[in-house]
């Protein structure tokens, strides 16, 4: 018989497929990891099994435990498949910016959501970085995972994302392109690819409205680059333990309109039905793609699928609303009409 034991056991081994249509003028043969394999539908429940499987080891989370997290929802559907399994509970705070699908999902698996504010600083009691740690404090027998902080992220990627690129593409690759959120995709699996060949260039994906690409550039955390912005799951306005900026080479900004509109080509143009920040990642390549040469093999990590954006940029009244529609072009239309 050929049988899993659990659901934890399907997480990792996803499907590398190759761009055909979207990157029609990237001189590089391009290929999406497509993470919204997974059983929690994203990339997330690789290193949130392994934090909650180093907390069980480390002695931090003990039988009948309390998991709280702050997460945007993908980190909180893996801790919850690894809860429902090994018997604990979880409480996730997240903020109000994120698509109200992902809180459903996360209550339908059995968690306690708590919505606070985005536009507060980290530091502000009602953030949902603050609200985590308080009740981490108040709940007996509670274990705050932490995934910006915990290295047990970066180390996930590391063992199994890294790996799983450098036996798909049997070597061959040479750049990695990710969006940045916490560090731990773009950290973990870059250490890997680096230690087998150095020459493998790693680049990161932001926003606008976030630190990550002026710090790397210049050292300075400058709080001129902190504004709001749309797009989920990518960008910070704090520098999480999990971004290695000494693996990564370059850092690309993709715009919250550039990003939806590619995820809505990839779904049109690919058949891939993913989240907001794959939109992100396809654009980095397409922005980028003068730096590429036939000879290349480009690996773009898509982190989610796209379920649970339909409210959002796979709702044309949405889309409208905030001028998205307006026009198709993007910054990658204009350089390739350059
Ligand atoms: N995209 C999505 C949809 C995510 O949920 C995350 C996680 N925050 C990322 C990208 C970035 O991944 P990481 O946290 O590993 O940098």
């Amino acid at each position: 018989m050929d049988y899993y034991n659990n659901i934890l056991e399907t997480i990792g081994n996803t499907p590398m497929v190759k761009l055909n249509k979207i990157t029609s003028d990237v001189p590089a043969l391009v290929l999406a990891k497509v993470e919204s394999f997974n059983p929690g539908n994203s990339i997330k429940d690789r290193m949130a099994l392994k934090m909650v499987e180093d907390a069980e080891k480390s002695g931090l989370l003990k039988p009948g435990g309390t998991i709280i997290e702050c997460t945007s929802g993908n980190t909180g559907m893996g801790i919850a498949l690894a809860a429902v399994v090994k018997g604990y509970k979880c409480i996730f705070t997240s903020s109000d910016k994120q698509s109200k699908e992902k809180f459903d999902i996360l209550r339908a698996m059995g968690a306690e959501v708590i919505v606070c504010p985005t536009n507060v600083t980290p530091d502000d009691p009602r953030s949902y970085y603050s609200v985590a740690e308080k009740l981490s404090k108040e709940i007996p027998n509670s274990f705050w995972a932490n995934q910006y902080d915990n290295h047990s992220n970066t180390v996930a990627h590391y063992e199994s994302t890294g790996p799983e690129i450098w036996e798909q593409t049997e070597g061959k690759i040479t750049h990695l392109v990710v969006g940045v959120g916490t560090g731990g995709t773009i950290s973990g699996t870059g250490k890997y690819l680096k230690e087998k060949n150095p020459n493998i260039k790693i680049w990161g994906v932001d926003t606008y409205g976030s630190v990550f690409k002026k710090y790397h550039e210049t050292g300075e955390f400058d709080e001129k680059e902190i504004y709001p912005y749309i797009t989920e799951g990518i960008g910070e306005d704090i520098l999480p333990k999990n971004v290695d900026f000494g693996v990564i080479d370059y850092f690309e900004k993709v715009s919250d309109k550039d990003a939806a509109v590619l995820a809505r080509r990839l779904a049109k143009e690919e058949g891939l039905f993913m989240g907001y920040s794959a939109g992100s990642a396809i654009g980095g390549v397409l922005q980028l793609k003068d730096k590429l040469t036939k000879d290349d093999v480009v690996v773009v990590i898509l982190h989610d699928h796209g379920s649970r954006y339909v409210g959002k940029i796979y709702n044309d009244d949405w889309m409208r609303d905030r001028g998205f529609l307006e026009s198709d072009f993007t910054i990658a239309d204009l350089i390739r009409r350059k």
